[in-house]
Protein backbone atom coordinates (compact mmCIF):
# COMPACT_ATOMS: atom_id res chain seq x y z
CA UNK A 1 0.00 0.00 0.00
CA UNK A 2 1.42 3.16 -0.62
CA UNK A 3 0.92 6.20 1.23
CA UNK A 4 0.69 9.36 -0.57
CA UNK A 5 1.96 12.70 -0.06
CA UNK A 6 0.93 14.40 -3.77
CA UNK A 7 3.61 13.51 -6.24
CA UNK A 8 6.25 11.26 -4.53
CA UNK A 9 8.78 9.60 -6.53
CA UNK A 10 6.84 5.71 -5.68
CA UNK A 11 3.69 7.24 -7.29
CA UNK A 12 5.43 8.50 -10.35
CA UNK A 13 7.06 5.38 -11.35
CA UNK A 14 3.94 3.55 -11.22
CA UNK A 15 1.20 3.28 -14.31
CA UNK A 16 -1.83 5.58 -14.74
CA UNK A 17 -4.31 2.82 -13.89
CA UNK A 18 -2.24 1.66 -10.86
CA UNK A 19 -1.83 5.78 -9.57
CA UNK A 20 -5.54 6.06 -10.30
CA UNK A 21 -6.76 2.81 -8.32
CA UNK A 22 -4.26 2.88 -5.23
CA UNK A 23 -3.11 6.17 -4.43
CA UNK A 24 -4.33 8.80 -1.95
CA UNK A 25 -6.09 6.35 0.55
CA UNK A 26 -4.45 5.70 3.93
CA UNK A 27 -6.07 2.87 5.68
CA UNK A 28 -7.04 3.66 9.16
CA UNK A 29 -6.72 0.89 12.21
CA UNK A 30 -10.09 -0.74 11.50
CA UNK A 31 -8.27 -2.12 8.26
CA UNK A 32 -11.02 -0.80 5.69
CA UNK A 33 -10.24 -2.05 1.92
CA UNK A 34 -12.76 0.83 0.13
CA UNK A 35 -11.58 4.18 1.61
CA UNK A 36 -13.97 5.08 4.12
CA UNK A 37 -16.21 8.12 3.95
CA UNK A 38 -15.64 10.89 7.16
CA UNK A 39 -19.10 12.16 7.74
CA UNK A 40 -17.98 14.31 10.29
CA UNK A 41 -17.87 18.45 10.17
CA UNK A 42 -15.26 18.60 12.55
CA UNK A 43 -12.49 16.77 14.60
CA UNK A 44 -11.76 16.26 18.20
CA UNK A 45 -8.14 17.05 19.93
CA UNK A 46 -6.60 15.67 22.61
CA UNK A 47 -6.32 18.24 24.81
CA UNK A 48 -6.23 22.27 24.17
CA UNK A 49 -2.57 22.65 23.51
CA UNK A 50 -3.31 19.96 20.98
CA UNK A 51 -6.20 22.06 19.97
CA UNK A 52 -3.90 25.51 19.67
CA UNK A 53 -1.37 23.56 17.98
CA UNK A 54 -3.67 22.19 15.29
CA UNK A 55 -4.82 26.15 14.80
CA UNK A 56 -1.96 27.59 14.56
CA UNK A 57 -0.33 25.32 11.91
CA UNK A 58 2.50 24.06 14.28
CA UNK A 59 0.98 20.42 14.45
CA UNK A 60 -0.59 19.05 10.62
CA UNK A 61 -3.90 17.61 11.40
CA UNK A 62 -7.24 17.73 10.72
CA UNK A 63 -10.12 20.64 12.39
CA UNK A 64 -13.21 21.01 10.75
CA UNK A 65 -14.13 20.01 7.58
CA UNK A 66 -14.84 23.50 5.77
CA UNK A 67 -11.20 22.71 4.74
CA UNK A 68 -9.78 19.30 6.47
CA UNK A 69 -11.44 15.87 5.25
CA UNK A 70 -9.42 12.99 5.27
CA UNK A 71 -12.01 11.63 2.44
CA UNK A 72 -11.93 14.80 0.31
CA UNK A 73 -8.22 14.55 1.15
CA UNK A 74 -7.79 11.37 -0.39
CA UNK A 75 -9.13 12.40 -3.62
CA UNK A 76 -7.33 15.57 -3.77
CA UNK A 77 -4.03 13.45 -3.45
CA UNK A 78 -5.26 10.96 -6.12
CA UNK A 79 -5.76 14.05 -8.64
CA UNK A 80 -2.72 15.76 -7.88
CA UNK A 81 -1.36 12.43 -8.71
CA UNK A 82 -3.04 12.03 -12.16
CA UNK A 83 -2.27 15.55 -12.91
CA UNK A 84 1.02 15.70 -12.08
CA UNK A 85 0.52 18.36 -9.58
CA UNK A 86 2.49 19.17 -6.09
CA UNK A 87 -1.24 19.95 -4.51
CA UNK A 88 -4.95 19.58 -5.35
CA UNK A 89 -7.87 21.82 -4.21
CA UNK A 90 -11.11 20.32 -4.28
CA UNK A 91 -14.61 22.01 -4.27
CA UNK A 92 -17.99 22.15 -4.47
CA UNK A 93 -18.59 22.53 -8.17
CA UNK A 94 -16.28 23.11 -11.34
CA UNK A 95 -17.10 26.89 -11.19
CA UNK A 96 -16.02 27.57 -7.40
CA UNK A 97 -12.82 26.09 -8.72
CA UNK A 98 -12.35 28.86 -11.13
CA UNK A 99 -13.84 31.18 -8.94
CA UNK A 100 -11.20 30.09 -6.31
CA UNK A 101 -8.18 30.45 -9.29
CA UNK A 102 -9.44 33.60 -9.82
CA UNK A 103 -9.70 35.20 -6.08
CA UNK A 104 -6.36 33.87 -5.08
CA UNK A 105 -4.48 34.54 -7.97
CA UNK A 106 -5.86 38.28 -9.49
CA UNK A 107 -7.23 41.67 -7.44
CA UNK A 108 -8.69 44.55 -9.08
CA UNK A 109 -7.08 46.06 -12.01
CA UNK A 110 -5.59 42.48 -12.98
CA UNK A 111 -6.92 41.70 -16.59
CA UNK A 112 -7.75 38.25 -17.85
CA UNK A 113 -6.84 36.43 -21.25
CA UNK A 114 -8.95 33.78 -22.09
CA UNK A 115 -10.35 31.73 -25.26
CA UNK A 116 -13.66 32.91 -27.31
CA UNK A 117 -15.08 29.61 -26.65
CA UNK A 118 -15.60 29.18 -23.21
CA UNK A 119 -18.26 26.78 -20.77
CA UNK A 120 -20.46 29.45 -20.77
CA UNK A 121 -20.73 30.15 -17.07
CA UNK A 122 -17.15 30.71 -17.22
CA UNK A 123 -18.05 33.35 -19.53
CA UNK A 124 -20.55 34.70 -17.12
CA UNK A 125 -18.17 34.63 -14.34
CA UNK A 126 -15.71 37.13 -15.53
CA UNK A 127 -17.57 39.20 -17.62
CA UNK A 128 -20.72 40.01 -15.33
CA UNK A 129 -18.86 39.09 -11.92
CA UNK A 130 -15.38 39.38 -12.11
CA UNK A 131 -15.92 42.59 -13.39
CA UNK A 132 -17.17 44.01 -10.51
CA UNK A 133 -14.12 43.27 -8.56
CA UNK A 134 -12.11 45.25 -11.40
CA UNK A 135 -10.81 42.35 -13.36
CA UNK A 136 -11.57 42.32 -16.76
CA UNK A 137 -11.26 39.79 -19.47
CA UNK A 138 -10.28 40.33 -23.11
CA UNK A 139 -11.09 36.96 -25.62
CA UNK A 140 -9.29 35.62 -28.55
CA UNK A 141 -9.68 32.82 -30.73
CA UNK A 142 -8.79 29.31 -29.06
CA UNK A 143 -6.34 27.45 -31.77
CA UNK A 144 -4.80 31.02 -33.10
CA UNK A 145 -1.07 31.35 -30.92
CA UNK A 146 -0.68 34.93 -33.00
CA UNK A 147 -3.53 36.28 -31.28
CA UNK A 148 -3.37 35.60 -28.19
CA UNK A 149 0.77 37.40 -28.08
CA UNK A 150 -0.33 40.28 -29.57
CA UNK A 151 -3.45 40.75 -27.09
CA UNK A 152 -0.43 40.22 -24.49
CA UNK A 153 2.13 42.53 -26.81
CA UNK A 154 -0.52 45.24 -26.48
CA UNK A 155 -0.86 45.19 -22.69
CA UNK A 156 2.38 47.53 -22.17
CA UNK A 157 0.92 47.63 -18.94
CA UNK A 158 1.33 44.55 -18.30
CA UNK A 159 -1.96 44.07 -16.65
CA UNK A 160 -2.69 40.45 -17.82
CA UNK A 161 -1.97 37.95 -15.15
CA UNK A 162 -3.67 35.33 -16.30
CA UNK A 163 -4.57 33.06 -19.11
CA UNK A 164 -7.58 30.37 -19.62
CA UNK A 165 -8.33 27.89 -21.97
CA UNK A 166 -10.54 25.01 -22.54
CA UNK A 167 -8.98 22.58 -25.15
CA UNK A 168 -10.55 20.77 -26.72
CA UNK A 169 -13.50 23.41 -26.70
CA UNK A 170 -17.09 22.64 -25.84
CA UNK A 171 -18.90 21.95 -28.38
CA UNK A 172 -16.52 22.56 -31.46
CA UNK A 173 -13.42 20.24 -30.57
CA UNK A 174 -11.47 23.18 -31.34
CA UNK A 175 -7.80 23.23 -29.89
CA UNK A 176 -4.47 24.89 -28.83
CA UNK A 177 -1.22 24.02 -28.47
CA UNK A 178 -0.88 23.91 -24.78
CA UNK A 179 2.88 24.05 -24.79
CA UNK A 180 3.55 26.94 -26.89
CA UNK A 181 0.98 28.73 -25.32
CA UNK A 182 2.22 28.24 -21.85
CA UNK A 183 5.84 29.33 -23.22
CA UNK A 184 3.99 32.53 -24.46
CA UNK A 185 2.07 33.01 -20.80
CA UNK A 186 5.07 32.84 -19.54
CA UNK A 187 7.16 35.15 -21.93
CA UNK A 188 5.09 37.95 -20.85
CA UNK A 189 4.58 37.12 -16.78
CA UNK A 190 1.23 35.72 -16.84
CA UNK A 191 0.18 32.23 -15.80
CA UNK A 192 -1.29 29.36 -17.51
CA UNK A 193 -4.72 27.75 -16.44
CA UNK A 194 -6.46 25.39 -18.16
CA UNK A 195 -9.24 23.74 -17.50
CA UNK A 196 -8.86 20.05 -18.51
CA UNK A 197 -12.55 18.94 -17.95
CA UNK A 198 -12.85 16.85 -21.90
CA UNK A 199 -9.99 15.15 -21.70
CA UNK A 200 -8.71 14.52 -17.92
CA UNK A 201 -5.49 13.45 -17.03
CA UNK A 202 -6.05 10.17 -18.28
CA UNK A 203 -5.46 11.31 -22.18
CA UNK A 204 -3.82 15.37 -21.38
CA UNK A 205 -1.30 16.41 -18.52
CA UNK A 206 -1.28 20.38 -19.09
CA UNK A 207 1.17 20.66 -16.37
CA UNK A 208 3.28 18.47 -17.73
CA UNK A 209 3.16 20.84 -20.79
CA UNK A 210 4.08 23.89 -19.03
CA UNK A 211 0.50 25.10 -18.10
CA UNK A 212 0.64 26.54 -14.25
CA UNK A 213 -2.48 25.23 -13.25
CA UNK A 214 -5.02 23.03 -14.26
CA UNK A 215 -9.11 23.26 -13.06
CA UNK A 216 -11.97 20.41 -13.44
CA UNK A 217 -15.61 20.10 -13.13
CA UNK A 218 -15.59 16.22 -11.31
CA UNK A 219 -19.15 16.70 -12.24
CA UNK A 220 -18.09 15.18 -15.64
CA UNK A 221 -16.01 12.79 -16.79
CA UNK A 222 -14.56 12.35 -13.32
CA UNK A 223 -17.75 11.16 -11.53
CA UNK A 224 -18.43 9.79 -15.14
CA UNK A 225 -21.58 8.30 -14.26
CA UNK A 226 -23.58 11.29 -13.66
CA UNK A 227 -23.88 11.60 -9.78
CA UNK A 228 -22.10 14.63 -8.04
CA UNK A 229 -21.63 18.17 -8.54
CA UNK A 230 -17.75 18.68 -7.86
CA UNK A 231 -14.68 20.29 -8.72
CA UNK A 232 -10.93 20.76 -8.58
CA UNK A 233 -7.54 22.71 -8.69
CA UNK A 234 -4.17 21.10 -9.54
CA UNK A 235 -0.92 22.80 -9.30
CA UNK A 236 1.83 23.81 -7.39
CA UNK A 237 2.05 24.13 -3.53
CA UNK A 238 2.39 27.99 -3.81
CA UNK A 239 -0.63 28.99 -6.21
CA UNK A 240 -2.90 25.85 -5.18
CA UNK A 241 -1.33 24.84 -2.05
CA UNK A 242 -1.41 28.32 -0.41
CA UNK A 243 -3.27 31.00 -2.76
CA UNK A 244 -6.29 29.15 -3.76
CA UNK A 245 -6.88 26.74 -0.73
CA UNK A 246 -6.20 29.95 1.10
CA UNK A 247 -9.33 30.90 -0.58
CA UNK A 248 -11.54 28.04 0.06
CA UNK A 249 -10.67 27.84 3.56
CA UNK A 250 -12.07 31.25 4.18
CA UNK A 251 -14.88 31.90 1.85
CA UNK A 252 -15.67 28.02 2.05
CA UNK A 253 -17.36 26.51 -1.41
CA UNK A 254 -16.01 22.60 0.30
CA UNK A 255 -16.67 19.58 -2.02
CA UNK A 256 -18.64 16.97 0.35
CA UNK A 257 -16.98 14.02 1.82
CA UNK A 258 -19.94 12.20 0.41
CA UNK A 259 -18.99 13.53 -3.36
CA UNK A 260 -15.31 13.13 -3.01
CA UNK A 261 -15.95 9.33 -2.36
CA UNK A 262 -17.66 9.19 -5.25
CA UNK A 263 -14.89 11.09 -7.58
CA UNK A 264 -12.43 8.54 -6.37
CA UNK A 265 -14.36 5.62 -7.46
CA UNK A 266 -15.00 7.33 -10.51
CA UNK A 267 -10.86 8.24 -10.50
CA UNK A 268 -10.51 4.18 -10.37
CA UNK A 269 -12.20 3.45 -13.80
CA UNK A 270 -11.12 7.05 -15.44
CA UNK A 271 -8.76 5.83 -17.92
CA UNK A 272 -10.64 2.69 -18.96
CA UNK A 273 -13.60 4.77 -19.92
CA UNK A 274 -12.07 7.47 -21.19
CA UNK A 275 -10.42 5.10 -23.71
CA UNK A 276 -13.50 2.97 -24.50
CA UNK A 277 -15.93 6.11 -24.75
CA UNK A 278 -13.12 7.80 -27.38
CA UNK A 279 -13.17 4.94 -29.41
CA UNK A 280 -16.92 4.97 -29.42
CA UNK A 281 -16.86 8.72 -30.66
CA UNK A 282 -13.97 7.77 -33.16
CA UNK A 283 -16.23 5.12 -34.66
CA UNK A 284 -19.46 7.63 -34.42
CA UNK A 285 -17.80 10.65 -36.06
CA UNK A 286 -16.17 8.19 -38.84
CA UNK A 287 -20.04 7.29 -39.55
CA UNK A 288 -21.39 10.26 -39.46
CA UNK A 289 -19.37 11.70 -42.12
CA UNK A 290 -20.91 9.41 -44.32
CA UNK A 291 -24.44 10.47 -43.52
CA UNK A 292 -25.90 12.76 -46.65
CA UNK A 293 -27.76 14.78 -43.89
CA UNK A 294 -24.89 15.87 -42.13
CA UNK A 295 -22.94 19.19 -43.29
CA UNK A 296 -20.17 18.92 -41.36
CA UNK A 297 -18.66 16.65 -38.45
CA UNK A 298 -16.21 18.45 -35.37
CA UNK A 299 -14.19 15.52 -33.88
CA UNK A 300 -10.27 16.15 -33.28
CA UNK A 301 -9.91 12.23 -34.05
CA UNK A 302 -10.47 13.15 -37.95
CA UNK A 303 -7.77 14.22 -40.25
CA UNK A 304 -9.42 16.98 -41.57
CA UNK A 305 -9.55 18.75 -37.97
CA UNK A 306 -7.20 21.80 -38.40
CA UNK A 307 -5.57 20.32 -35.20
CA UNK A 308 -5.69 17.02 -36.03
CA UNK A 309 -1.83 16.38 -35.49
CA UNK A 310 -2.30 17.04 -31.38
CA UNK A 311 -4.00 13.82 -31.45
CA UNK A 312 -1.78 11.40 -29.85
CA UNK A 313 0.52 14.24 -28.89
CA UNK A 314 -0.87 16.62 -26.79
CA UNK A 315 -3.78 14.71 -26.41
CA UNK A 316 -3.31 10.77 -25.97
CA UNK A 317 -6.94 9.92 -28.21
CA UNK A 318 -9.44 12.45 -29.75
CA UNK A 319 -11.73 12.60 -26.88
CA UNK A 320 -15.76 11.63 -26.25
CA UNK A 321 -17.16 14.74 -27.86
CA UNK A 322 -18.79 14.60 -31.33
CA UNK A 323 -20.72 17.64 -32.53
CA UNK A 324 -22.10 17.78 -36.28
CA UNK A 325 -24.12 20.10 -37.91
CA UNK A 326 -26.85 18.76 -40.26
CA UNK A 327 -28.56 20.49 -42.79
CA UNK A 328 -31.93 22.63 -42.25
CA UNK A 329 -30.96 24.42 -39.13
CA UNK A 330 -32.78 24.32 -36.37
CA UNK A 331 -35.64 22.35 -37.17
CA UNK A 332 -33.59 19.78 -38.68
CA UNK A 333 -31.49 20.07 -35.47
CA UNK A 334 -34.53 19.72 -32.99
CA UNK A 335 -35.84 16.81 -35.20
CA UNK A 336 -32.87 14.15 -35.05
CA UNK A 337 -32.84 15.09 -31.07
CA UNK A 338 -36.18 14.28 -30.66
CA UNK A 339 -36.24 11.19 -32.86
CA UNK A 340 -33.66 9.41 -30.39
CA UNK A 341 -34.99 7.02 -28.00
CA UNK A 342 -32.32 5.64 -26.28
CA UNK A 343 -30.51 9.05 -25.91
CA UNK A 344 -30.63 11.19 -23.03
CA UNK A 345 -31.70 15.26 -24.02
CA UNK A 346 -29.45 16.86 -21.09
CA UNK A 347 -26.77 19.44 -20.69
CA UNK A 348 -24.30 17.17 -19.02
CA UNK A 349 -21.60 15.27 -20.13
CA UNK A 350 -19.09 12.39 -18.83
CA UNK A 351 -21.34 9.89 -18.30
CA UNK A 352 -21.20 6.88 -19.34
CA UNK A 353 -24.98 7.37 -20.61
CA UNK A 354 -24.74 9.35 -24.27
CA UNK A 355 -25.75 12.32 -23.86
CA UNK A 356 -27.20 14.75 -26.72
CA UNK A 357 -27.54 18.70 -26.43
CA UNK A 358 -28.73 21.68 -29.17
CA UNK A 359 -26.07 24.09 -27.98
CA UNK A 360 -27.72 27.24 -29.63
CA UNK A 361 -30.67 26.75 -27.37
CA UNK A 362 -29.50 25.45 -24.40
CA UNK A 363 -25.92 25.49 -23.56
CA UNK A 364 -25.13 29.01 -25.43
CA UNK A 365 -28.53 30.15 -24.84
CA UNK A 366 -27.63 33.20 -23.10
CA UNK A 367 -25.56 33.96 -26.13
CA UNK A 368 -26.59 36.58 -28.40
CA UNK A 369 -26.40 35.60 -32.41
CA UNK A 370 -23.87 37.88 -33.13
CA UNK A 371 -21.52 35.89 -30.51
CA UNK A 372 -23.07 32.69 -31.17
CA UNK A 373 -21.75 33.34 -34.66
CA UNK A 374 -18.54 34.28 -33.77
CA UNK A 375 -17.98 31.21 -31.95
CA UNK A 376 -19.39 29.15 -34.65
CA UNK A 377 -22.13 27.80 -32.94
CA UNK A 378 -24.87 27.14 -35.72
CA UNK A 379 -28.63 26.68 -35.11
CA UNK A 380 -27.81 22.92 -37.33
CA UNK A 381 -25.57 21.93 -34.46
CA UNK A 382 -25.83 18.86 -32.38
CA UNK A 383 -23.58 17.78 -29.61
CA UNK A 384 -22.98 14.46 -28.74
CA UNK A 385 -21.36 13.51 -25.58
CA UNK A 386 -20.27 9.59 -26.43
CA UNK A 387 -21.10 7.12 -23.68
CA UNK A 388 -20.52 3.11 -22.59
CA UNK A 389 -23.76 1.78 -24.27
CA UNK A 390 -22.84 -0.35 -27.49
CA UNK A 391 -21.84 2.40 -30.74
CA UNK A 392 -24.18 0.46 -32.75
CA UNK A 393 -27.04 1.09 -30.95
CA UNK A 394 -26.36 4.78 -30.69
CA UNK A 395 -25.75 5.22 -34.23
CA UNK A 396 -29.12 3.12 -34.77
CA UNK A 397 -30.95 5.96 -32.50
CA UNK A 398 -29.26 9.06 -34.44
CA UNK A 399 -29.78 7.54 -37.66
CA UNK A 400 -33.85 7.31 -37.39
CA UNK A 401 -33.61 11.56 -37.20
CA UNK A 402 -30.87 11.37 -39.96
CA UNK A 403 -33.05 9.07 -42.37
C1 LIG B 1 -19.47 21.76 -16.58
C2 LIG B 1 -18.28 22.55 -16.86
C3 LIG B 1 -17.81 23.52 -15.95
C4 LIG B 1 -18.54 23.85 -14.69
O1 LIG B 1 -18.56 22.81 -13.79
P1 LIG B 1 -19.73 22.59 -12.69
O2 LIG B 1 -19.27 21.37 -11.97
O3 LIG B 1 -21.01 22.42 -13.43
O4 LIG B 1 -19.73 23.80 -11.83
C5 LIG B 1 -16.64 24.19 -16.25
N1 LIG B 1 -15.97 23.94 -17.39
C6 LIG B 1 -16.40 23.02 -18.29
C7 LIG B 1 -15.61 22.81 -19.53
C8 LIG B 1 -17.55 22.30 -18.06
O5 LIG B 1 -17.99 21.41 -18.97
Amino acid sequence: MISTTPIDSEAEALGFATRAIRTGHQRTAEGEHSEPIFATSSFVFSSAAEAAARFSGEQAGNIYSRFTNPTVRAFEERLAVLEGGESCVATASGMSAILAVCLGLLKSGDRILAARSLFGSTTMLFDKYLTRCGIETDYVPLSDLMAWEAALERDTERRIRLLFCETPSNPLTEMVDLQALAAIAHRYDARLVVDNCFCTPALQRPLALGADIVVHSATKYLDGQGRCVGGAVVGDRKLVGEEVYGVLRTTGPTLSPFNAWVFLKGLETLELRLLAQSRAAADLAIWLTQQPAVEQVYYPGLADHPQHQLVGTQQRTGGAIVAFRVRGGRAAAWRVIDATRLLSITANLGDVKTTITHPATTTHGRLTPEQRDAVGISEGLIRVAVGLEAPADIQADLARGLG
